[in-house]
């Protein structure tokens, strides 16, 4: 079966906006194709924003903001509206499964079992908080009661990218709801197809109409006009540190809080003192997961000196033999590369480190045998600390190894980087683990394994990997503002 097959279009939606509770065509027609990137064929196509829509959109959020329709609600009664997307969700598995796997490239089993899951696990997370929305009570020193409400901050504008089309507008849409705020969703040009699904689901789950709107349209101007439209009081931004570094300055301009979830280029440190068999698995999925197009992969292996061989030895002898290719086989671990534009980018950074001296342990070419996007998983070995293929964001299925001494140099390799969005330690002594992840700089460190994510666990970059964090009780924190009321207590009753 094809992956056209596998998806019918007539299952996908029918990739109009969804403004105030409608669907719509854009203001003047436009249209623009989705590509599936296992064939490098068309899916379908979906509308093309215009500022018009950006503003009709806006206006939308505005109003059902304002009218308290949403933010009106008890969290608990929201909290309800969520679970129900939660389950509708579940119960339409196989629909985002299917769209998230034929447009990004994701092998099915991937799709349905990290995506979904994931993603409807943050509806229900986020409904969980919902029960224990409290304001605070202040002691203070004067005769005065003093509480502090946390209340939603109104429009947000949430901007995502194509690698995880599901997971990241949950991650967003999920606490911004369930603090009362309303939302102009802009997916990815490239993947915007789950984000019409959601759509549907949040208003047969009860959300009123107005306080989710998707817009579906290429970023650019469309982006800076939503970033900087007076009616919107927050952008939520995940994406590539170069666009989220633009928004964010357009953003300062009128003060708009801004989360920054940007890029990633991840150190996983393997001292020799590790379950070897396990951590190489660890090592391979951190790099392959998603085609290695995941923020939080880990591109970059740093090795203890006595392993360095050893480990490139078995790397060379098992990296060919991950399952590749097929996307609808639930058996595929690695698919192609999102698009054209991806698969090219990877290629000249792989082909400009070899000419620097890099040495192909295994992969470092395109898969020219078949149509789409698909790169050969890749191990490249006897790097400097600061070669472009180390230093930069490569966001593809491409693994640096480094060897280090000590520890102090394994922490500033892992650290010598721009970025600081994940890391990693594979290691059986717990004392260095913690001592370790103490020092390094990241918004999370996993140690004898990778990836473990939860909705409960936040999740977020410093240095130029951003700012705020998604996941948590933290996640909440970018959607709510405090305001302090504080009662004087001396004053008697009026006469
Ligand atoms: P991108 O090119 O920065 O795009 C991200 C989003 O911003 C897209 O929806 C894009 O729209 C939109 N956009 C483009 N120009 C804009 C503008 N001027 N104003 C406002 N929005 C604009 O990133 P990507 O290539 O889709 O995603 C890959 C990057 O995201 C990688 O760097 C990855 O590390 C990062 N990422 C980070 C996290 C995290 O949690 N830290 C998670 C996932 C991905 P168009 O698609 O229409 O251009």
């Amino acid at each position: 079966m094809t992956i056209l097959e596998s998806a019918p279009v007539s299952t996908l939606p029918a990739g109009r906006l969804f403004i105030g509770g409608s669907w719509r065509e854009a203001s003047d027609g436009g249209r623009m194709d989705v590509i599936a990137p296992a064939t490098g064929e068309k899916i379908t196509d979906v509308a093309r924003a215009t500022k018009e829509d950006v503003d009709a959109a806006v206006a939308a959020a505005r109003q059902a903001f304002d009218s308290g329709i949403w933010s009106g609600l008890s969290s608990r009664e929201r909290a309800r509206i969520l679970q129900r997307a939660y389950m509708l969700m579940r119960e339409r598995t196989e629909d985002l499964a299917q769209a998230e796997s034929v447009n990004v490239g994701k092998p099915i089993t991937f799709a349905r079992f990290v995506d979904v899951n994931n993603a409807a696990e943050l509806y229900e997370y986020y409904a969980s908080l919902g029960h224990s929305l409290d304001s605070a009570v202040r002691e203070t020193t004067g005769n005065t009661h003093a509480y502090v409400r946390k209340e939603p901050i109104g429009v947000v504008a949430a901007i995502t990218p194509f690698n995880f089309p599901l997971i990241l507008s949950s991650s967003k849409i999920a606490p911004a709801l369930i603090a009362g705020n309303t939302i102009v969703h802009k997916p990815a040009s490239g993947t915007p197809l789950s984000a019409l699904i959601v759509a549907e689901i949040l208003q047969e789950a009860g959300v009123p109409d107005g306080v989710v709107n998707v817009i579906t349209g290429a970023g650019g101007d469309l982006g800076d006009h939503l970033v900087s439209h007076p009616g919107v009081d927050k952008v939520a931004f995940t994406g590539s540190t170069q666009v989220g570094a633009h928004a964010a300055a357009l953003a300062a301009k009128s003060l708009k809080p801004f989360t920054a979830e940007l890029g990633g280029n991840a150190a996983n440190i393997l001292f020799a003192d590790a379950d070897l068999d396990s951590a190489i698995h660890t090592v391979i999925s951190a790099f392959v997961f998603n085609t290695g197009q995941f923020c939080m992969a880990g591109p970059r292996l740093l090795v203890e000196r006595p392993l360095y061989d050893t480990v490139l030895g078995i790397l060379a002898g098992a990296v060919p033999h991950v399952p590749l290719g097929d996307v609808t086989d639930p058996e595929t671990v690695i698919g192609p590369l999102a698009s054209q534009s991806q698969l090219d980018k990877v290629s000249e950074l792989v082909d400009r480190a070899k000419t620097a001296g890099a040495r192909v342990v295994t992969g470092g070419h395109r898969l020219e045998d078949r149509p789409g996007f698909y790169y050969a998983p890749t191990v490249l070995a006897d790097l400097e600390a600061d070669a472009e293929v180390v230093t930069e964001e490569v966001f593809g299925p491409v693994l640096t190894v480094q060897a280090f001494d000590t520890e102090d140099e394994a922490v500033a390799l892992a650290n010598g980087t721009a970025y600081g969005l994940a890391s990693g330690i594979q290691t059986r002594d717990l004392a260095r683990a913690h001592r370790v992840a103490a020092r390094l700089q990241a918004g999370i460190t996993w140690v004898n394994g990778w990836a473990l994510l939860d909705p409960s666990v936040p999740f977020g970059g410093v240095k130029s990997s951003g700012w705020g964090r998604e996941g948590g009780p933290e996640g909440l924190d970018g959607y709510q503002r405090s305001h302090s009321i504080v009662i004087n207590l001396e004053q008697g009753p009026a006469s």
